[in-house]
């Protein structure tokens, strides 16, 4: 391999990387619009989930809040069910709560400056450059992971790209690349080469606009960079949900609290426990008992019809559901549980790992996951 010590010079970067792009930039829905509240949308949309994923839920998002005076006003309820599969929902309720902050104090209209919308709740670094430049033509670069990844790579860094120093650095180059171009092709350039070309496993390097002078590329370490100190390992967390299905079509859902992961979203009725186990029927005549009031639970059936695994930040959650069948329910204790009828359980917003389950055969005819070939 031909190697050069070439410094990396701003304006040859910015130029090589907008025609790189002229040539491949993808051709993505929220693209054709500067609307500050459709970027928003966006930008917080992906950062939950892939572009191609991203194009269904935007999509959804805008058919059912075209506005944002209609997104202000809508019950959480709703923004939630519309959230639903994209996980992390908090970032959905800060979406309302800025939303409805502008509509009271701003008529609906978003601000011009970066450092006005970098106060606003839900609103980091990086959406606040993408708002300011998409929508103001700012120059104010966007910094991602894959961002992260393109300059660390380009500039050969090798210290951590978590470390706040490191950003730094990266973002000092970027502000002065960012002012020999349009800063919205700019800032959309860097989001498309850095997915598609600089990729984190098998980045392209044998075809790159940028390989004359990448440190990376030229000091064959790009399996090295970006550095990124390691995780913690994930908390294994281990959950039992109960599908009780009464012979007169109701069941039992949950509403989780706050403090705790999926706040206020709904389950089926769960059991933690501390160690990998799967109920036995014991466990069921107790519970049961102590949801319904039952003495003698009249179960014909508990058998693990289900198994699945969610991955947040920091946990893995383990899913066993069980299928419970009764002929009556009753709620006297627990103030959390609706009784609601099964056909209309949909309408609740749950976790991913419940909404899969709830759509399933074994919801819907008792079949395990085998047995339905899911
Ligand atoms: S040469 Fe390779 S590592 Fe460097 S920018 Fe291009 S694709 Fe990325």
């Amino acid at each position: 391999m031909l190697k050069m010590n070439v410094s990396v010079l701003p304006a040859r970067f910015s130029s090589e990387l907008l025609n790189w792009w002229l040539e491949h930039k993808r051709d993505l829905p929220w693209k054709k619009s500067t609307d500050p509240y459709k970027v928003w949308v966006s930008e917080i949309i992906l950062q939950q989930t892939r572009v191609e994923q991203g194009k269904k839920y935007f999509d959804r998002f805008l058919t059912v809040f075209p506005t944002i005076d209609i997104l202000a006003s809508a019950p959480e309820e709703l923004l939630l069910k519309t959230w639903e599969g994209l996980g992390y929902y908090n970032r959905a309720r800060n979406m309302h709560f800025t939303a409805k902050y502008l509509v009271e104090q701003n008529q609906g209209a978003f601000p011009t400056t970066i450092q006005e919308l970098s106060q606003l709740k839900g609103i980091g670094p990086y959406t606040a450059a993408a708002i300011a430049s998409f929508s103001f033509g700012l120059p104010h670069p966007v910094i991602d992971g894959n961002v992260l990844r393109l300059i660390s790579r380009v500039l050969g860094i090798t210290s951590d790209i978590q470390q706040p120093a490191t950003v730094k650095e990266i973002q000092q180059f970027l502000e002065k690349a960012i002012e020999f171009a349009v800063p919205e092709d700019f800032n959309q350039a860097l989001m498309d080469f850095g997915s598609l070309q600089c990729t984190p496993g098998r980045p392209n390097c044998q075809v790159c606009v940028l390989s004359e002078y990448c440190r990376a590329f030229q000091e064959e370490k790009t399996t090295e960079i970006p550095v990124k100190k390691k995780k913690q390992p994930l908390v294994k967390r281990y959950f039992h949900f109960l599908d009780i299905e009464c012979e007169d079509g109701h069941t039992l859902i949950q509403q989780r609290t706050s403090g705790e992961i999926w706040p206020r979203l709904f389950q089926l009725p769960l059991i933690e426990t501390a160690q990998e186990y799967i109920l036995r029927k014991e466990d069921f005549d107790g519970l049961m008992f102590s949801i319904t009031g039952q003495t003698t639970p009249a179960l014909s059936t508990y058998p693990l019809i289900a198994k699945s695994s969610q991955v947040l930040s920091h946990q893995k959650i383990y899913g066993n559901f069980y299928k419970l069948k009764v002929n009556k329910l009753n709620i006297i204790k627990n103030t959390d549980l609706y009784l609601v009828e099964r056909e209309k359980v949909s309408k609740f917003a749950f976790p991913k790992l419940v909404s899969e389950y709830i759509r399933s055969n074994a919801y819907s005819n008792g079949l395990s996951m085998a047995e339905s070939g899911e």
